[in-house]
């Protein structure tokens, strides 16, 4: 199963994202989870979070949201 990386403008809390470095407007999006089995046992809730990336089309500078709902 091929995904391609389709890269576009993103709105965060209002706002157009744009990369601190070099001023770019493109990202492509994953999705990362945030949990780790050891985390996980140890009870650390906030681990199991998922979290949005954000990555630069232009320089790839990563940009990350936890998901707090
Ligand atoms: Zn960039």
């Amino acid at each position: 199963m091929t995904k391609e990386k389709i890269a576009g403008k993103h709105k965060v809390a209002g706002n157009i994202l744009e990369c601190p470095i070099c001023r770019s407007d493109e990202f492509w999006t994953r999705r990362t989870l945030m949990n780790t089995p050891g985390m996980t046992l140890a009870g650390i809730e906030w681990a199991n979070k998922s979290a949005d990336n954000y990555v630069c089309n232009s320089c790839g500078h990563v940009l990350w949201f936890i998901n707090t709902k």
